[in-house]
């Protein structure tokens, strides 16, 4: 990617057929889809890109399981075909990034025999559909296989479990791995830049998008031919830019996940729990060596603070300690993060949990703002494929065929599971930076390690006991219009997913190298070291974590 102040000049300088209004999954994989099939595009992110609802995601790339009995249960041809359309993209997701997707398998484990009949006709017609995209099949496990796969299991009544396949992935660098590959393709995109407002010509359709950037506080205008408002929850806000008093069309749900060590549960598949006391199903999967517990789903607004609560973790506690042989506690916990999921208003009588996961390419007639709400991570490209046939209808050009099936994401080129054994040789880092670094970056991990070569200080960890190095920060100021601590610590290492306690030790050896990368002031400095530290404080202090202690 360019750095900041390019692109800044770029944007301003250009008109662009298509302007693309928010920088998580959906907005990138538009952007992404419309500079393949050749309009001059651009896209502008609020905040970071990934910052919200694609770097909260439970980080599986899957139909949905719950959703399919949801499907059978009601007899609704909808929620099936967003299934099986889910299913596919799965494939997809997987082929196109295989450094940052993967298939996992999953156990629900069950407690008498009809429970066990239940679950494997059930997972057999989720084999069924996923057709000729099945990862692999869906299997038996005996009471002692599936304790020796999965030892933290209670063992009392347990008569054996179901397996089934589905992926799992790292969303926020998915999130940039798109916007790299949009950026190799032509593509302009820039971050902590709000669309606060539009232009219309003497027809009332949108002509330019008054921008303000975050870090300079001045304003810019964005022209392009069309605009596509991909911005997850706050869709309505942009809608009513566009169009004053337009209505809403979504509704909002938080979902909050906590992580615990892996060594409080080891265990090398996923375990799906399949009841929990508000009949919804929980997840707990290793992840990137910790064990990934969520999520919570409630009902909820763009005013509430998306950030775990000390009850939601308890209840997440709770529901899985149901299962476990062992039970986990809330202190224990080692961090944790939250989310919003945009869900489109089909029904304004059932609750959030039961709404589809679909999602809704809206084309405002007056102005000409085309909104894509709802949907998944997992359908961000069918979602963008939808859209930029659109785009091109509304912009009376042929429709060119879409190329992002088949179109490897940034990193993927080259890259094989073995490829962290060549980082090791050719540039001397311990196997555990090497493997982090393929997993994170894929092939371009070489171009973060080159950075080493001229100074090898830049192999030093971020914290003690931590894989990611210093280098990583300069990519990421350099390479990935990182402006903040947390941008480094939260969306381009992972490391405040790691631990929360981990993440605010590294942030001051953060502080300096960005502001060595960005000419912060030494004030600067510290009160971005300041500012992260207290923000950590009181994420634990609300996951009711005594700060101090890790
Ligand atoms: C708890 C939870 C668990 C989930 N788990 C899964 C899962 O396991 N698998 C799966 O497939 N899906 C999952 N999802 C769904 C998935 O995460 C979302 O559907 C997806 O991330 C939405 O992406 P988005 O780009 O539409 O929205 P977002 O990622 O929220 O991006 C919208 C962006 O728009 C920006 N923006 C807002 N206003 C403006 C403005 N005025 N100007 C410019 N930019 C603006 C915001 O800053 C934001 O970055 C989950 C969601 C949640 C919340």
């Amino acid at each position: 990617m360019k750095n900041r102040v390019e692109a800044l000049s770029e944007i301003e300088k250009q008109g662009f057929d298509l302007c693309v209004i928010g920088g998580g999954a959906t907005g990138a994989g538009c952007a992404l889809d419309a500079q393949l099939r050749g309009l001059r595009t651009v896209l502008i992110e609020a905040e970071d890109f990934a910052c919200a609802s694609s770097s909260s995601s439970t980080k599986l790339v899957h139909g949905g399981v719950r959703y399919l009995q949801q499907a059978i249960y009601e007899r609704d041809p909808g929620q099936y075909h967003v299934v099986k359309r889910a299913l596919r993209e799965r494939k997809i997701m997987l082929d196109n990034a295989p450094f940052l997707a993967h298939p996992l398998e999953f156990m629900v484990p069950c407690f008498s025999w009809s429970e066990t009949g239940y679950y494997r006709i059930g997972m057999k017609l989720y084999d069924w559909i996923s057709g000729r995209n099945m990862l692999f099949r869906s299997r038996h496990f005996s009471k002692g296989e599936s304790l020796r796969r999965m030892p933290i299991l209670n063992p009392d009544r347990l008569v054996g479990s179901i397996a089934y396949a589905d992926g799992q992935f790292d969303d926020s660098r998915y999130n940039l791995a798109l916007l790299h590959t949009f950026a190799k393709a032509g593509g302009e995109a820039l971050n902590y830049a709000r669309v606060v407002g539009f232009m219309k010509n003497g027809k009332g359709q949108l002509i330019q998008a008054r921008v303000h950037d975050g870090l300079s506080s001045h304003y810019l205008n964005v022209r392009a031919g069309a605009f596509i408002n991909a911005t997850g929850p706050f869709a309505d806000g942009i809608r009513e830019l566009a169009k004053p008093g337009i209505g809403r069309r979504l509704r909002l749900s938080k979902g909050s996940h906590i992580l615990l060590p892996m060594d409080a549960a080891t265990c090398q598949d996923a375990l799906l729990v399949p009841k929990t006391d508000d009949g919804r199903v929980i997840f707990a999967i290793p992840w990137l060596g910790r064990l990934l517990v969520g999520t919570t789903d409630e009902e909820t607004t763009l005013q509430d603070e998306t950030v775990v609560k000390e009850e939601e973790a308890k209840y997440l506690i709770k529901q899985l300690n149901r299962y476990l042989a062992r039970p986990l506690s809330k202190n224990q916990i080692v961090s944790g993060f939250a989310g919003m999921r945009p869900l489109v208003a089909s029904d304004i009588s059932r609750g959030t949990k039961e709404l589809i996961r679909d999602h809704e390419v809206e084309v405002e007639s007056s102005s000409g703002l085309i909104s894509v709400l709802g949907g998944k991570w997992t359908t961000y490209r069918a979602m963008a494929e939808d859209a930029i046939d659109t785009v091109m209808q509304r912009l009376t050009m042929p429709v060119v065929r879409c190329s992002t099936k088949n179109h490897r994401l940034a990193g993927s080129e080259g890259w094989k599971p073995n490829f962290w054994e060549e980082l090791v040789q050719e540039y001397g880092v311990p196997p555990a930076t090497a493997w982090h670094l393929s997993q994170k970056f894929g092939a371009a991990a070489k171009e973060v390690l080159e950075l080493t070569k001229d100074n090898p200080g830049l192999k030093d960890p971020l914290a003690v006991g931590s894989p990611s190095v210093l280098a990583e920060v300069v990519y990421g100021a350099r390479q990935e219009m990182a402006t903040s601590i947390e941008d480094i610590l939260a969306r381009r290492t992972g490391l405040q997913l790691f631990s929360w306690m981990q993440a605010r030790s590294a942030a001051p050896t953060v502080g300096v190298v960005l502001a060595r990368e960005l000419g912060w002031s030494s004030n600067q400095q510290k009160e971005a070291v300041e500012e992260y530290t207290d923000k950590i404080n009181r994420l634990m202090r609300l996951a009711g974590l005594r700060p101090g202690i890790g």
